[in-house]
């Protein structure tokens, strides 16, 4: 009886279905160290981008901080196989890396890894062909037609353009309403076909090989706002050898960066540069047609932020005098 009893409790335990391992985190790089001015302050905008990755749940994140300008990187070796994805916060010019640096990076990509690059880092290496495939566009660090063509979204497709010209402009920083161009994308998937985007530049005017890019979003540049009067690419997937690529344009800063629908497309971005797949679920805060929303949490994370929006007020006028003293 004793052996039956202990038979069946043998056999019960048996039926117990064993937890599912957690599956591995995705092991993600953040390269950071230079940008092209004190505008786009890359210490504070990792610690943003740090923060909206690791509240996903899916990533292992580390943060490499290149060499400074002028410093020598001949010991700069990246294990880039160590990642699924490397996001890039970074801006450099063409000399800055060696041949070997840029070499390696390429057969990285070439061999199936994942690359986001945030905003400014579409600025950087004019020059460097590879790079240039990858992102599809860019702009700034003395692009001009030279770069490729002018590329545009019209009557539902992309349409370059190659009249001369500098690569990279922007207006103010107003908000502007961003239309989805492929809702099937599994970055996209769920999002509405448009809503508000704050707290940023709106990127016009990039130049580039546009090799294997598909746009998922573009904004209208408004010539109100000096812009091009033309729907421009703000983010795009390419494909470069085995490797896949997310290029946002939008995230100037953390106040821009915690626009809800840019802390949405980055999470998932790089999940999908590293993977594919998106898993992850829409917030119930993601903006829509009329209605701006940013995490304060995130922004706060800028130092000018206790600043308020007292920097968006008008120029400062003299005080009107005091009325005269009656007689
Ligand atoms: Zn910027």
């Amino acid at each position: 009886m004793k052996k039956a009893v202990l038979g069946l409790l043998l056999v019960a335990l048996c039926l117990i279905p064993l937890p599912a391992r957690a599956a591995a985190p995705i092991r993600v790089m953040i390269l950071d160290g230079e940008s092209g001015g004190p505008y786009h302050n890359w210490q504070v905008t990792t610690q943003v981008i740090r923060k909206e990755l690791d509240q996903v749940g899916l990533f292992a994140v580390d943060v490499l901080t290149a060499p400074p300008a002028g410093s020598d990187f001949s010991s700069f070796k990246p294990d880039w196989a160590r990642y699924q994805v490397i996001v890039f916060n970074y801006d450099a010019p063409d000399q800055r890396w060696p041949p070997d640096l840029k070499t390696s990076f390429e057969t990285y990509m070439r061999n199936g890894g994942g690359l986001v690059t945030v905003h400014a880092a579409d600025n950087a290496f004019p020059e460097w062909k590879a790079w240039n495939e990858m992102i599809g566009v860019g702009g700034w660090r003395g692009r001009d037609e030279k770069a490729g063509p002018h590329w545009y979204w019209s009557n539902g497709k992309l349409i370059s353009d190659d009249k001369p010209g500098p690569a990279g402009h922007h207006g103010l920083r107003r908000p502007f309403l961003m239309t989805a161009r492929d809702l099937h994308h599994p970055i996209m998937r769920g999002l509405p076909k448009v809503w508000m985007h704050q707290g940023d530049e709106l990127y016009d005017s990039l130049r580039g090989p546009a090799t294997n890019m598909t746009v998922l979003a573009t904004a209208y540049s408004d010539p109100a706002n000096s812009g091009t009067g033309l729907d421009e690419p703000l983010l795009m997937v390419s494909s470069f050898g085995k490797g896949r690529i997310f290029h946002s344009a939008v995230g100037h800063d953390a106040l821009a960066l915690s626009s809800v629908d840019a802390v949405v497309t980055l999470q998932r971005g790089v999940q999908w540069a590293a993977t594919g797949k998106v898993t992850q679920q829409l917030p119930a805060t993601f903006p829509n047609e009329h209605t701006v929303c940013y995490r304060s949490d995130l922004a706060a994370l800028d130092p000018n932020y206790p600043r308020g929006y007292n920097p968006l007020d008008a120029p400062s006028r003299p005080r009107p005098s005091p009325p005269a003293p009656t007689k």
